[in-house]
């Protein structure tokens, strides 16, 4: 055994030196920065003062805590919140104030048009089959019913198609019945600026949109509101600038960071030369080790693809990932850190100042986005730094 191994590890000791009591057994800790958070928001407000900028808190604000994040926003003057199915919106309807919207993306299942109009939740109309409901519900109760219109310019994955468009807009007062709020479309390829495809759908949608000129527009998500000025007027739907991660694209200063991830060392042990670490013995040490095994797995989103070729950090040294990443744990080298000054129950970080969810996306070839979303509910979620409301824009 380990010598560090049986000392005493009262509480749990981060880089930001504050206090996590083990008063549960989590696997590790997510702290969220609701200061960074706001600040992002006020940073995309002061980008484009012609718009109004938006919320995309669907999928539980990424993995974050919609229920904190969505209503901190609403404190800094945020009214429109876009998720994808009506039971989230349901969920954040009632922590929000009463003239805030929430948009559903993934639109309507049949059946769900009355729950959805009660609670005065926007749908988006994405298919002919929606847009007739909406509308025959708004007939049936002789009331205009607010909803949003998604066309699909390019991307084909929602929205309806221009004849579809036209379609829908002949109806006999469609528009009186149905309250238009939004005239949407989703962009395929905004994290590359350059892309010729970006234009294309701008052209698209801007066609669209002469049959409703006085419909407010919103096309823009993270990276179109970061990198294409021309896809940023009306309604703006950021998520990930929001929760400080980089959309993609170089040249653009980068928001506040507002994710740390941290998990514990629950053993620590010496290994000698030739030993095999992990499922499938996929790591051989070549030398002596010493070796920490953390409370963190694939089941907690801490992902697999990371086996042996990624990394953990304390205290400002870097710790490979020693073989396979298992379920509830994986094993770190920690060599190189000094004796005496990692034991069990100490943190380390997975994401923070070493290391960002772009860097693991980056490193696991794919998008940051997936990488927040799958991070597992056995982390503690420690909210930090609220900001105080904006009074004078939460006004306006
Ligand atoms: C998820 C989503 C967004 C937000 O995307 P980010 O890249 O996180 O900014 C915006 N619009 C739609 C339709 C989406 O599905």
């Amino acid at each position: 055994m380990d010598t560090e191994a049986a000392a005493p590890a009262p509480h749990f000791q981060t880089e930001q030196n504050e206090t996590w009591h083990p008063s549960t057994d989590e696997a590790g800790r997510l702290t969220i920065d609701m200061g960074a958070i706001a600040a992002n928001y006020c940073r995309l407000c002061a980008m484009h003062p012609a718009s109004r900028v938006g919320a995309v808190v669907k999928a539980d604000a990424y993995g974050l805590g919609a229920a904190q994040i969505a209503p901190m926003l609403a404190g800094q003057g945020a009214r429109d919140f876009f998720v994808a199915h009506l039971t989230e919106a349901l969920a954040l309807k009632p922590l929000l104030p009463p003239d805030a919207t929430l948009f559903v993306l993934n639109g309507l299942a049949p059946g769900l048009e009355r729950r959805c109009a009660e609670a005065g939740i926007l749908p988006l109309l994405n298919t002919p089959e929606q847009a007739r409901a909406w509308y025959t519900l708004a007939v049936d109760r002789t009331r205009a019913l607010p909803a949003a219109l998604q066309v699909d310019t390019g991307m084909s994955r929602l929205g309806l198609s221009e004849e579809e468009l036209d379609e829908v807009l002949g109806w006999p007062d469609f528009a009186g019945q149905v309250n238009i709020r939004l005239l949407m479309t989703h962009m395929a390829c905004a994290d590359t600026p350059g892309a010729p495809a970006n234009a294309d759908q701008m052209g698209c949608f801007a066609r669209f949109a002469a049959r409703l000129p006085s419909v407010p527009r919103s096309l823009a998500n993270s990276a179109a509101a970061m990198f294409l000025p021309e896809a940023a007027g009306g309604v703006l739907r950021p998520g990930l600038v929001l929760y400080g991660v980089d959309p993609g694209a170089s040249g653009v200063p980068e928001m506040h960071p507002a994710l740390r991830l941290d998990a514990r060392i629950i053993q620590l042990r010496h290994i000698p030369a030739g030993a095999g670490v992990g499922y499938g013995f996929d790591y051989i040490a070549d030398r002596p080790l010493r070796i920490a095994t953390i409370s963190a797995g694939y089941a907690d989103g801490w992902p697999r693809a990371l086996s042996n070729k990624g990394a953990v950090w304390f205290e400002g040294h870097r710790l490979p990932i020693l073989g396979r990443v298992s379920m509830d744990s994986c094993v770190v080298d920690v060599t190189n850190v000094p004796e005496g000054r990692i034991r069990p129950g100490d943190c380390v970080e997975l994401i923070g100042p070493h290391q960002s969810v772009s860097d693991l996306a980056v490193q696991l070839a794919t998008t940051p986005h997936e990488i927040l979303t799958s991070l597992g509910r056995r982390f503690a979620r420690s909210y930090i730094n609220h900001p105080s409301p904006d009074a004078e824009k939460a006004q306006s």
